[in-house]
């Protein structure tokens, strides 16, 4: 491993059966895992490129078990890693050799779904989809909907603040969670947020979603359930390059338009989506974008018109709209399957995420060729457009030398190119270990400093999944430290108690 974790304790590895006798009194059954074998399948998350066996699993069932085993880990001063399913694309449930996997997917219960109130209230190991297919015999659905929605847990959405592409209107996760219950490093239970939007007090819940398990370990959600809109259709436009489509998402969302959904996927990618699922997408073209507009027919009506004489003003030459559900289904089947469609063009890909400003799109696709060039490596581009949130796709082969190497290289310029023309360098994937380092590309010591006090905040003894986001992970007593010069008291205004 290329990339430098916490240096495992050597004190905690040599505890590692007395550790393992005392987790099984606090979790019976067969919910400790610990034979090397069974500990393979944990060893990595979606960044497979990062593998690490962990010293032990415990597979918790209960707030209760939660609560219990975060409490004695504190105790003991081991650390301790939370998993969701197991999808992060960067690496934020990496495990640590001398730190407890603390797997939630059996909390896989939904405990109460409230028309009324138009909420649910879910353990964290229920899966993304498996909200909306509890209650679209309703009418009703979950918004955010990312690719990995069969399998990723509504845990680690809150964790990562994960995103889809119907997050263009209807938010990312922090817009659709109302709640959560929380259990501490130190055991601690507690409740952050409420059953409706924007409860008094400080909004710790906004902290939280988005805090990569840094913070605590969520043990039940509170999510918004939606009605379902009356219509959704969907378009699918085709342009002679990267440049004119990016300039039409620029053009509908200045119109005033804000679509349920506006991807955009490259001639390599529409390719790649076209070989594995057959939707007949057009293969002429350079640039492919699927829009989608919901709500009352007529609006949809008038929405898909509009669109479409701005797509034409922009070159595109190509245009479908579909002519009933099934047809619309195809459109987003095809962009579904982009990532494992495009899996079949190299033997590895390493899929970056970036969010540029929506203008910039043209201008950083050319650069992201010219990298390409520079890396000697390919690319596929698949972008959740209308948010401005890149999804490169570099193609290389782990077991040539060196190109894992040169993959990486080439993802970290790529978000490096994301933070100079003034995004960020991440859209909905997270930090965790990928982008850990390059932090300080975009935040100042003195941002850094900041963020991490509020994780001592929470976690005071920093054992809640260490080596993730923060490049230095500097003591807690450290960043509390005032230097006092020659007797001088800094800040000498600052009321003291
Ligand atoms: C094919 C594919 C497509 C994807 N598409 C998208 C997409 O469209 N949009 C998107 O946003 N993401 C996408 N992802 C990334 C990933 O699915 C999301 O980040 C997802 O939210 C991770 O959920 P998980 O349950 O797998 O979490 P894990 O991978 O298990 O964990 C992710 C992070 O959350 C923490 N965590 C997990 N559960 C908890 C908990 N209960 N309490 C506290 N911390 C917790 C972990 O410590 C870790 O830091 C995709 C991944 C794949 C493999």
């Amino acid at each position: 491993m290329a990339l430098k974790m916490p240096a495992p304790d050597a004190a905690v590895l040599a505890r590692r059966e007395e550790i393992i006798a005392a987790l099984r009194r606090l979790v019976p059954g067969e919910a400790v895992i610990s034979e090397p074998a069974a500990l393979r399948p944990y060893e990595c998350d979606g960044l497979t490129a990062y593998r690490q066996p962990p010293m032990v699993v415990v597979l918790a069932e209960s707030t209760e078990q939660v609560s219990a085993v975060l409490r004695w880990c504190h105790g003991q001063g081991v650390k301790v890693v939370p998993r969701g399913s197991g999808t992060s694309l960067s690496g934020g449930a990496l495990p640590l050799a001398d730190a407890v996997l603390l797997g939630l997917a059996r909390l896989n219960r939904i405990l109460e779904i409230n028309y009324d109130d138009r909420l649910a209230v879910v353990q964290p190991g229920v899966t993304n989809l498996a909200i909306t297919q509890a209650v679209e015999a309703r009418g009703y659905y979950y918004a955010p909907d990312p690719s990995s929605q069969i399998i990723c847990s509504i845990g680690g959405n809150v964790a990562e603040n994960s995103g889809g592409v119907h997050c263009l209107k209807y938010g990312l996760t922090t817009n659709n969670v109302l709640g959560v219950e929380l259990v501490l490093m130190d055991g601690q239970i507690v409740r952050l947020g409420g059953r409706q939007l924007d409860p008094a007090g400080l909004d710790l819940l906004g902290i939280v979603v988005g805090s990569e398990g840094l913070l605590g370990v969520v043990t039940e959600v509170i999510v918004r359930i939606l009605p379902k809109p009356e219509t959704a259709r969907a378009a699918l436009i085709g342009f002679p390059s990267l440049e004119t489509a990016g300039q039409c998402v620029a053009d509908v969302i200045a119109a005033g338009i804000i679509p349920a959904g506006m991807e955009m996927m490259d001639q390599k990618a529409v390719h790649a989506a076209e070989a594995f699922v057959h939707v007949g997408y057009p293969l002429q073209v350079a640039a492919l974008l699927i829009v989608e507009v919901d709500g009352p027919e007529a609006e949809c009506s008038e929405l898909i018109e509009k669109i479409a004489s701005i797509a034409s003003t922009n070159g595109a030459v190509t245009l479908r709209v579909a002519a009933d559900e099934a047809e619309r289904q195809a459109f987003w089947a095809g962009r579904k399957a982009a990532f494992p469609a495009v899996s079949r063009l190299s033997p590895d890909y390493y899929c970056m995420d970036g969010t540029i400003p929506r203008r910039r799109l043209p201008d950083v696709l050319r650069r992201i060729e010219q990298l390409a060039i520079h890396h000697g490596l390919g690319v596929a581009n698949v972008f959740h457009a209308g948010d401005g949130n890149l999804h490169p796709l570099i193609l290389y082969d782990a077991n040539q030398p060196g190109q894992l190497e040169r993959a990486e290289a080439f993802g970290s310029d790529i978000l490096r190119v994301c933070v100079e023309v003034g995004g960020v360098l991440t859209g909905e994937h997270g930090v965790g270990v990928e982008k850990r380092d390059l932090m300080p590309e975009m935040f100042s010591e003195i941002d850094l400093a900041q963020q991490q006090r509020l994780k001592c905040a929470f976690d005071p003894e920093l054992l809640l999944n260490p080596g993730k986001v923060f490049p230095v992970l500097r003591r807690c007593a450290e960043l509390a430290r005032m230097h006092i010069h020659q007797g001088e008291v800094r800040f000498p205004d600052v009321p003291r108690f």
